[in-house]
């Protein structure tokens, strides 16, 4: 028997299946000079979308932290234990001066938005199978497995979002995951190496982090690029294996990856994909996604260059004038359960 969890609810068929809460966002002071990233990129994403009259507050899904008990659907409780201590959250996370803050201050301004943002990858998987399409406008913490975290992943929110499809949803028992953040993505990978349910094409950077050789024999259809790689090659590739992963496995979800540091001038992914290269990108994904009925989980993954909220919020705006993400089908679409 699960236990109760405040994770997964129904909503109001007038809001758009897109998670974020306020949350997400990483502030004190000071904080994005000491590491490579906008630590505010998830609300910049969601004030772009509202600007473009896409959302409003009252129309999109406010994402809850996830408790220690959604957290041990995964995580051994040896890890979180870990993560009591600042110096271990300093090394997940990539921010040295972490160490010298005490550890209730750690929680609150580092771990608490980080597990707010996996609540929102597990709440917006049950949305995608509800509605066939979710986007958590955070997460994607592919670095992260059950006991190790690593890469500025502290919680396993992907393998979270499909263990608790898998625990909670009747009828789904296959996923595949999309990985197409820069990196490889060792997390999942290390937690679903044995399982066959679990399906997992990576395409990333193979001179990059975290280079897992172990957490590579987990994937089924593997793409390693070089530096420098460009849109032409790049989204070629997508397109051949998104469909041959799909013609290999009709999974009842997907989880898709879609990390931003693909993009030119990232300063760690090492590729060279323009702005119009990833809202491309996305598209392929979904319209492939969608023209099969696949329920798709989205979920925002690595790149944190001070553009990347930009390039993201125009890819989910182009999903929409193509038609491939809407609200109505919140209406339209038969719930699985
Ligand atoms: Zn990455």
């Amino acid at each position: 028997m699960p236990h109760a969890t405040q994770l997964y609810q129904d909503f109001p068929a007038t809001c758009w299946p897109i998670v974020y809460s306020n949350d997400y966002n990483i502030t004190f002071i000071g904080l994005e000079k000491l590491h490579p990233f906008d630590s505010g990129k998830w609300g910049k994403v969601i004030n772009f979308l509202k600007e473009d009259k896409l959302i409003t507050n009252d129309t999109i899904v406010t994402a809850k932290e996830a408790t220690e008990e959604d957290l041990l659907v995964v995580h051994t409780r040896g890890y979180l234990n870990k993560l009591k201590w600042s110096f271990v959250v300093a090394t997940i996370t990539e921010i040295p001066p972490l160490v010298l803050l005490p550890n209730f201050l750690v929680q609150r301004r580092v771990l608490k938005p980080l597990r707010t943002q996996t609540g929102g990858t597990i709440m917006a998987g049950k949305l995608a199978i509800d509605r066939g399409w979710a986007i958590n406008v955070g997460g994607g913490f592919h670095h992260c497995s059950g006991d190790k975290g690593g890469g500025f992943c502290a919680y396993a929110d992907i393998t979270l979002a499909i263990k608790f499809l898998f625990e909670r949803v009747e009828g789904i028992t296959k996923a595949t995951i999309i990985d197409l953040d820069a990196h490889q993505g060792n997390g999942h990978e290390r937690d679903f190496i044995d399982d066959k349910r679990v399906y997992i094409m990576d395409v990333y950077n193979r001179h990059i982090y975290p280079g897992d050789t172990m957490a590579k024999k987990a994937i089924k259809r593997k793409i390693e690029l070089d530096w420098g790689t460009e849109d032409k090659e790049y989204l070629e590739k997508v397109e051949t294996h998104v469909k041959g992963a799909l013609n290999e496995v009709t999974p009842d979800v997907i989880v898709y990856n879609a990390g931003t540091d693909i993009l030119d001038g990232d300063p760690l992914g090492g590729l060279s994909i323009s702005p119009q290269g990833i809202i491309k990108r996305d598209e392929i994904v979904f319209s492939i996604a969608r023209s099969r009925s696949i329920p798709i989980l989205m979920v925002t993954s690595g790149g944190y260059q001070k553009r990347t909220a930009r390039i993201i919020a125009d890819s989910i705006l182009n999903l929409h004038n193509l038609g491939l993400i809407d609200s109505a089908s919140a209406e339209t679409r038969e719930p699985r359960i």
